[in-house]
């Protein structure tokens, strides 16, 4: 993509109204635009990394066993009704009524309408154990939409619904969903840690929330130091127990604050080990059994042909949220600093002298080598200040920036600057090629 063909409104104003480092440099790298409050429009470079980290999380999923499935933005009344929400879940709920006069809303969540696909669909127990999943835009009409995108009225989330026979099914499940989102968020460069969270009147221990560390984060969480040290990578087999392997993730302390209990952490955590600190909510899976099942009727027939309402859980990652995060977690004072697996861009690349003709023709043979090795390339070809185009690049956080200039073509070098530890090297077109291929 040539910059000058591009649409990249970026601001050389810091926005006064933006209070986190996330929100300030999506604004100011042109990514995002607030359309109402909390409501935004995903610009051409933010939409990239929209893209990008849904593409992970979709992977993700798959490899897991979940299957994607798209449900609608608009929902009927009448199933949330059915389940004693409509009237419960109050004003974060966006009530639309059509021309009929019949209660619609905008989907806060989906656990209705899954239930109600599957207990159209699914009526034997060998039909079990399932994972559903859709990635979505949905609409909570939030008190304080703040932070931009971190907490926004509408904002995209990826929400899987598991349905087993029985309790130790959903566990299997639950396990299985758990494991993945370590490695959804371990993809995308992130040391998300996964902490007790409330249950509500289920009980149990079954309610995660993965939680990334950041001064900027709302939930107030508590955990053991050795978690930030944890590698969360390596290859899983999904159709293995996966139990002992969650046992060990989850050996050490860690929890949010409404499940927190000082005297557990006090004993359990040596005193220079425990962390206490603010947290960014980036996903959370949770298990509730038959409380939408059994209103609903969602029951199969098991092996003794009696119906039973199935067990059911639901995995939220909020995917839109990730854009922030990951911006909170790996960022300087130029700007972004994107890991190259959720980048909107592989490179940049930086043409000091546009109408100079030999530097013209090493960048357009830069760009085309680039880019027939499936290199994804931002070329700024604009008419600009070298000043002004190296600011722009630092500011939208391509993990590369390869800068071509007359004085460099004469020399026979190009210069390959790495965005995250600042290094330059200068050196042949060819052996730059070689290194951003590697
Ligand atoms: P929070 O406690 O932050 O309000 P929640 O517990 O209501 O979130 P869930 O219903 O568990 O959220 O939704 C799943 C995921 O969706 C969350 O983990 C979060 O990453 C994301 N999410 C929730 N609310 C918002 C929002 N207003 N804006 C952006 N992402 C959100
Ligand atoms: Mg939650």
């Amino acid at each position: 993509m040539k910059l000058s063909q591009f649409f990249l409104p970026t601001l050389k104003e810091v926005p006064s109204d933006a209070q986190i480092a996330s929100h300030r440099l999506m604004l100011r790298a042109g990514m995002i635009r607030q359309t109402s409050a909390g409501i935004y429009a995903w610009l051409p470079l933010g939409l990239r990394v929209l893209r990008r980290i849904e593409q992970i999380v979709r992977e993700e999923q798959n490899r897991a066993g979940a299957i994607e499935l798209l449900m609608p933005t608009i929902q009927s009344a009448d199933l949330w009704r059915e389940s004693g929400r409509y009237d419960d879940y109050g004003d974060e709920m966006l009530r639309i009524t059509d021309r009929h006069q019949r209660d619609m809303l905008f989907g806060p969540t989906n656990e209705e309408m899954i239930t109600d696909i599957f207990r159209h669909a699914v009526r034997s127990y060998r039909d079990l154990p399932r994972n559903l999943y859709h990635i979505q835009w949905k609409f909570r009409d939030e008190i304080r939409p703040r932070f931009g995108v971190m907490r926004g009225r509408e904002f995209l989330m990826k929400d899987a619904y598991s349905f087993d026979l029985d309790a130790a099914g959903a566990r299997r499940s639950y396990n299985r969903m758990f494991v993945a989102y370590l490695k959804s968020f371990a993809r995308m460069g992130l040391k998300a840690i996964p902490m007790a969270a409330d249950t509500g009147p289920i009980g149990g221990d079954l309610s995660h929330e993965f939680i990334i560390l950041a001064e900027t984060g709302e939930s107030e969480v508590f955990c053991h130091a050795d978690y930030l040290a944890r590698d969360w990578a390596g290859d899983v087999d999904y159709e293995a127990d996966l139990q002992p392997l969650i046992d060990g993730l989850t050996a050490l302390y860690a929890a949010t604050d409404e499940k927190h209990d000082a005297a557990k952490f006090a004993a359990e955590v040596p005193e220079d080990k425990r962390r206490s600190a603010r947290g960014i909510e980036v996903g959370h899976i949770f298990y509730f059994g038959t409380k939408y099942s059994e209103p609903m009727g969602a029951v199969v027939a098991g092996p003794d042909g009696n119906d039973i309402a199935v067990e059911m859980g639901s995995y939220g990652i909020g995917v839109s949220r990730l854009v922030g995060a990951i911006i909170e977690a790996s960022h300087d004072d130029n700007g972004i600093i994107w890991p190259a697996s959720v980048a909107p861009f592989d490179l940049g690349l930086i043409n000091l002298k546009p109408g100079d003709d030999t530097v013209d023709e090493q960048c357009a043979l830069l760009y085309a080598q680039l880019q027939a090795a499936g290199r994804d390339v931002l070329y700024d070809d604009r008419d600009e200040r070298a000043g002004a185009k190296f600011a722009t690049m630092d500011l939208i956080g391509l993990p590369w920036q390869l800068i071509v200039g007359p004085k460099g073509v004469k020399a026979g070098t190009v210069e390959l600057k790495n965005r995250a530890t600042g290094e330059r090297l200068e050196l042949p077109p060819a052996a730059a090629i070689e290194r951003l291929l590697a």
